[in-house]
């Protein structure tokens, strides 16, 4: 007699957690890492929840609009999200 095993491996709760993504969008984009790093995230996060995070971190957007490392961050981390929903 043979014994299924057939437990499909998905992640207990089935799901990639933006937190996950994160880690790895950054882990991707991790070249010459810029102090604003962080702050990108808090962008993403903002807009993922419904907020204007343009008019909110005017600064921030136009950062990450001119620096390369954090146009990146943001492109990825948006793109993980997108895929997500
Ligand atoms: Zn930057």
């Amino acid at each position: 007699m043979k014994r299924c095993l057939a437990r499909r491996k998905l992640d207990a709760g089935g799901g990639w957690d933006a937190a996950h993504l994160r880690r790895l969008a950054l882990a991707v984009a991790a070249e010459p890492v810029c102090p604003y790093d962080d702050e990108v995230a808090v962008f993403v996060d903002a807009e993922q929840r419904g907020e204007n995070a343009r008019a909110l971190y005017p600064r921030l957007w136009q950062h990450i609009q001119e620096c390369t490392h954090c146009w990146q961050s943001y492109s990825l981390l948006k793109e993980s999200l997108e895929i997500v929903e």
